[in-house]
């Protein structure tokens, strides 16, 4: 019995010391597969780059545009008038020295530039001098196009749905209608912001029309005009709605119309003209715009 039991423990001992090799074997070529599976994998190797292939640390930390409310958001930017459509001008010696189509198209193109360094989607609704519909098509289906002897090469209506269908169609968040101003009384001067009440988000139309106004105020102070604050207005536009059955589908975001200055009046012309000026503008639209996204005026 005694004999036995010692072989019996032996066998026992043995048995354990080859089982503990065999997992010991096991978790190590578990342990290779493992190490082969991540070195092997593309994926993980663009994940996880080596760090020889880092860039080197930044000085500063990456720019407001990484990362901030502004990114994944659509801003709309309508560049009022073009082609021929001059909209308001500025007379002189009865020539036209200043057209709102040039000086809409220079201030929206500049803050595109702007708004998309700062990590926004911007799309416009052109990018040069022509009309939104120069092709003179029937946008807004309603059997009625410019004819040949007309000023412009679209009928109106369609050449306002034209606009409001690239901000619709574009997802847009949010739409901005640049323009200036302009009247036979050249005493007349200053800035307004519109914006209807009649849309589903009008309250934030309205929000942004606020924002437009406190900037467009504390921009051009800042920039040395005594600029008359014609506040915030109501009003139905086609751009910015409502909806007018049969002649125009409405814009489905928020918006505002914004009239910057008026080229009539000589003080509001000479400032509009001055680089000052032009960056005063631009950077109000800017600051509202991320203001309205929820990130720091900039
Ligand atoms: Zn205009």
């Amino acid at each position: 019995m005694i004999r036995s039991s010692r072989w019996l423990d032996r066998v026992l001992v043995g048995g354990v010391l080859l089982l503990l090799v065999a997992i010991t074997t096991i978790v190590v070529l578990q342990a290779g597969r493992e190490r082969a599976r991540n070195n092997g994998s593309p994926t993980a190797a663009a994940i996880v780059p080596t760090t020889a292939a880092l860039p080197p640390p930044l000085a500063t930390p990456l720019a407001s545009s990484v990362a901030t409310p502004l990114a994944g958001n659509v801003v709309c930017l309508d560049l009022g008038h073009g082609g021929m459509d001059w909209g308001n001008v500025r007379l002189e010696d009865e020539q036209v020295v200043l057209r709102e189509k040039d000086l809409t198209l220079t201030t929206g193109l500049d803050l595109a530039r702007r708004l998309r360094s700062d990590g926004l989607t911007v799309v416009t609704t052109r990018d040069t001098d022509t009309e939104a519909n120069p092709a003179n098509a029937d946008v807004n289906g309603d059997g009625i196009v410019a004819s040949p002897d007309d000023q412009a090469n679209s009928d109106e209506l369609d050449d306002q749905q034209a606009r409001v269908n690239i901000c619709n169609e574009a997802g847009a968040d949010l739409l901005v209608s640049i323009h200036y101003n302009a009247a036979e009384n050249t005493a007349l001067e200053g800035f307004e912001v519109w914006y209807n009440d009649q849309r589903p988000f009008s309250d934030q139309s309205e929000r942004l029309a606020t924002l437009v106004h406190e900037e467009l105020a504390t921009r051009l102070t800042a920039a040395g005009l005594d600029a008359t604050d014609r506040g915030i207005g109501i009003e139905d536009h086609a751009v910015t709605g409502p909806e007018r059955p049969h002649e125009l589908a409405p814009s489905e975001m928020p918006g505002v119309v914004v009239e910057g200055l008026f080229l009539s009046n000589d003080d509001d012309a000479a400032f509009i003209q001055t680089p000052g000026g032009e960056e005063a503008i631009v950077t109000a639209y800017e600051r509202a715009i991320r203001a309205y996204f929820g990130a720091s005026a900039g």
